[in-house]
């Protein structure tokens, strides 16, 4: 097939050009048999990863350290979306700078919102926007759930020959999360009341603190696009100090400028605040480790919080897995 296309481009020039790229997408199709998935957050595509198996090839547009608030789709990303069979993002305005092209790009073809599958009961209310919801529900394993389920339908949807292997994948997925979500209630249980203060660079973890019984404060607010004011600073420092917050957080998608900045104006008043840990809040860590999946991600979050805050957790988290030394 492609020699004559090669004879044909000899021939006719601009045209055979045209008929070159259609018999190649041809030939591309027939080879992979996969179903190929775009996903927004590297969350979202560990969960189309986990449910899809060896039926779908799925693609994270925003890697480990990148920020979804302020992140800006490339001329790849739309290439890549506007030929992938299905598109899967967050929504609840975490990609906020995506929106409007993601609403557009969702009248032509099959886009799902997962994040918008947790309950409206379940949902925070956002800080700044009134009928906007707090996006950074992943935090809390027992709403993630909802999100794979979401994911399950989505692929389910887009390729019913693979039903029966999406609901096994996911129910062997959801158990996992299960697990994760029991093992974060018994080591943070651990952490002395009076220490549960989590306080990190931006306010991704509110549905942690809820889950589990913590105060959370953001230096900055739930979206990492507002800038933190020195007088939040301030008052954060006064807060350290007065209550004896020994450990702070820094995130793996923010840059720690401010958390040295707490650090710094807590020291001049006389009181150590250390470096708890990074935590991962809006992106995984490294593709294929264990902190790269989701599980690998909260179980490190809640290990190095349930350790630097006082509490008991194995060094290697929950399943003897963590590579990263909290
Ligand atoms: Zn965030």
């Amino acid at each position: 097939m492609f020699l004559c296309i090669a004879t044909w481009g000899r021939r006719i020039g601009g045209v055979a050009l045209t008929v070159a790229a259609l018999c190649l997408v041809g030939v591309s199709a027939a080879a992979a048999q996969t179903l190929s998935v775009v996903a927004t957050t590297s969350m979202i595509a560990d969960a189309a990863r986990q449910v899809g198996g060896d039926r779908v090839t799925v693609t994270a547009l925003m890697g480990p350290g990148v920020d979804p608030h302020s992140y800006r789709q490339t001329r790849s990303d739309i290439v890549a979306m506007t030929q992938a069979d299905l598109v899967l993002w967050h929504g609840l305005y975490l990609e906020a700078q995506l929106e409007e092209f993601m609403l557009e790009l969702t009248r032509r073809m099959p886009v799902v919102a997962v994040g918008e599958a947790v309950p409206m009961d379940d949902r925070l209310a956002h800080d700044t926007y009134e009928n906007r919801f707090d996006p950074h529900v992943w935090m809390d394993p027992n709403l993630w759930p909802h999100v794979v389920e979401a994911v399950r339908d989505a692929l389910t949807e887009a390729d019913a020959e693979g039903a029966d292997i999406y609901a096994a994948n996911a129910a062997a997925h959801l158990a996992e999360i299960e697990d994760l979500a029991d093992y974060g209630r018994e080591v943070l249980a651990s952490v002395p009341p009076e220490h549960r203060v989590l306080v990190t660079a931006h306010d991704a973890f509110r549905y942690f603190g809820r889950a589990y019984g913590f105060e959370v404060l953001g230096i900055q607010g739930i979206s990492t696009e507002s800038e933190a004011g020195l007088r939040r600073i301030e008052e954060l420092v006064d807060t350290l100090v007065g209550r004896n917050v020994g450990a702070v957080f820094i995130e793996s998608s923010v840059s720690d400028r401010n958390i040295r900045a707490l650090i710094e104006g807590a020291e001049a008043e006389g009181h150590q605040v250390t470096v708890g840990a990074e935590l991962f809040s809006d992106a995984m860590g490294e593709p294929g480790t264990y902190e790269g999946t989701y599980i690998g991600m909260i179980d490190h979050n809640i290990t190095a919080i349930a350790r630097a805050l006082g509490g008991t957790a194995p060094a290697d988290g929950m399943q003897g897995r963590l590579a990263s030394g909290t």
